[in-house]
C-alpha cells in the first residue's frame, strides 16, 4: 500500500509531495488536467501561453528566498523586473519578482518530476477505516493509503473531510476571496515596452503583457486582465451564463490602454471561485495521528505562494 496520497498539485500540494517522496511513497491526485492549481498556465498555441493564475513571486522571509534563489539558479525561474506601471501609486518597497522559465507552474513540475500522479482526477470521498484511507474518484474507482494529506482551499476541505476535522478548524472565519480573470490575445499590436500595468479603476485591477516574460517572439500580443475584487465578487456567480462580464473587462482594458478592439483574435475567461484569504488562521497546518491525516494550504496563513509553500514544509516538520 502506498504511504501517502496528496489531493492538490497546487503550490502546497506538490511541496509536500516532494519532501514526503524523499522518504516514502507517495500518489498526487488533482481534478485539473495539469499541474499547478492556482499557479497554472493555459496554453493558447504553439509556446504561446497565459499565467491565469499566478502572476509573479516576491519571497519576503529568509527560508523561502533561499529556496527561491535555489530555484533561480536552477534555471527554473527567472526575474521579471522590466517595466511595471503603478497608476494606483501606493508607496512599496520594491522587490524582485521571479516567474517561471517558460510558465508559473516550472516549478511545481520540477517538484513533481520524481513523484507518481494522476491529473482528471476528481476526488469525490475520502473516508479512514481504522487502519487506511479509502479515497473515491469521480469515476468511482478507489485507492487505498496508509495516510492522506489535503491542500484544497477551506472551503472544499469541509465539503470532503467534515467528518475528521476538529470543530475548532470547523469554525475557523476564512474567506476565500474570488478573482475574475480574462485571457485575450491581438493580433498585430503594437508591442509596448510594458512587462505590467496596476490600474487604478472600480473594474480592471491589473493587467500583465505575457510577450515581455520573453518565453516566446509573436506578432500576437498576449494579456491576462485581472479584475479587482469587488467586481470580482460581484460577478463570480454569473459569468458562466453571462457573457457581458468577459467584454465589460476587455472594453476597460481597451478604453484605458487605447489598444483596438478589432485586433483582438483570442478571449477566455476564467473564474477562481476561491483565490486568497487575506486574513491569517492560528495555524500553520495541521497534523491528526489518529487519522493520519495532514492538511496544508496558502489558506492558513495568508495569500500568497509563499503562504503555501511555508505551509507545506511546516506540516512535513509535524510528520517527520
Ligand atoms: C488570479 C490569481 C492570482 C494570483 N497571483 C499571485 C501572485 O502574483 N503571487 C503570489 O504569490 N500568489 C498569487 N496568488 C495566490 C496563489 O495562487 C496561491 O497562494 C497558491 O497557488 C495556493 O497554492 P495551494 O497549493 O495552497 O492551493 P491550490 O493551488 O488551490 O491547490 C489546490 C489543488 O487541489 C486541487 N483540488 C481541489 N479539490 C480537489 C478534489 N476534490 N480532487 C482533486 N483535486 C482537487 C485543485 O485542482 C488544485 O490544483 C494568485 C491567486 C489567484 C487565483
Amino acid at each position: 500500500m502506498i504511504d501517502f496520497c496528496v489531493l492538490g498539485s497546487g503550490v502546497s500540494g506538490s511541496t509536500i509531495a516532494n519532501i514526503l517522496s524523499k522518504k516514502y511513497s507517495v500518489h498526487v491526485f488533482d481534478k485539473a488536467r495539469g499541474p499547478g492549481g492556482r499557479s497554472s498556465n493555459k496554453r493558447f498555441k504553439n509556446n504561446l501561453s497565459f499565467d491565469h493564475g499566478v502572476q509573479y513571486i516576491s519571497p519576503k522571509s529568509k527560508i523561502f528566498t533561499k529556496y527561491i534563489k535555489k530555484l533561480h539558479k536552477n534555471k527554473i525561474l527567472k526575474t521579471w523586473d522590466e517595466n511595471h506601471l503603478d497608476f494606483t501609486f501606493e508607496k512599496k518597497t520594491f522587490s524582485s519578482k521571479y516567474i517561471g522559465k517558460k510558465a508559473n507552474n516550472d516549478f511545481i513540475k520540477y517538484n513533481l518530476k520524481n513523484v507518481k500522479k494522476s491529473f482528471s482526477s476528481l476526488i469525490t470521498k475520502v473516508s479512514f477505516n481504522k487502519y487506511f484511507w479509502e479515497i473515491t474518484l469521480k469515476d468511482k474507482s478507489k485507492y487505498q493509503f496508509k495516510s492522506l494529506i489535503l491542500t484544497c482551499p477551506f472551503p472544499q476541505l469541509k465539503k470532503l473531510a467534515k467528518k475528521y476535522l476538529d470543530k475548532k478548524i470547523l469554525k475557523l472565519n476564512v474567506q476565500m476571496q474570488p478573482n475574475i480573470t480574462v485571457m485575450i490575445a491581438l493580433k498585430n499590436q503594437k508591442s509596448l515596452p510594458i512587462s505590467s500595468i496596476k490600474f487604478n479603476d472600480d473594474i480592471l485591477a491589473w493587467a500583465a503583457n505575457e510577450n515581455s516574460k520573453n518565453r516566446f517572439k509573436s506578432n500576437i500580443s498576449l494579456w491576462t486582465l485581472q479584475a479587482t475584487l469587488m467586481w470580482s465578487k460581484k460577478t463570480i456567480n454569473k459569468y458562466k451564463i453571462d457573457k457581458s462580464i468577459m467584454n465589460q473587462l476587455i472594453t476597460r482594458f481597451i478604453k484605458l490602454t487605447g489598444f483596438e478592439k478589432n485586433k483582438i483574435i483570442f478571449k477566455r475567461i476564467h473564474g477562481w471561485k476561491y483565490s486568497y484569504n487575506y486574513e491569517k488562521t492560528p495555524y500553520l497546518s495541521l497534523w491528526n495521528n489518529k487519522y493520519n491525516l495532514g492538511i496544508c494550504g496558502d489558506w492558513f496563513n495568508g495569500p500568497k505562494v509563499e503562504n503555501a509553500w511555508l505551509s507545506a514544509n511546516d506540516l512535513a516538520k509535524k510528520i517527520k
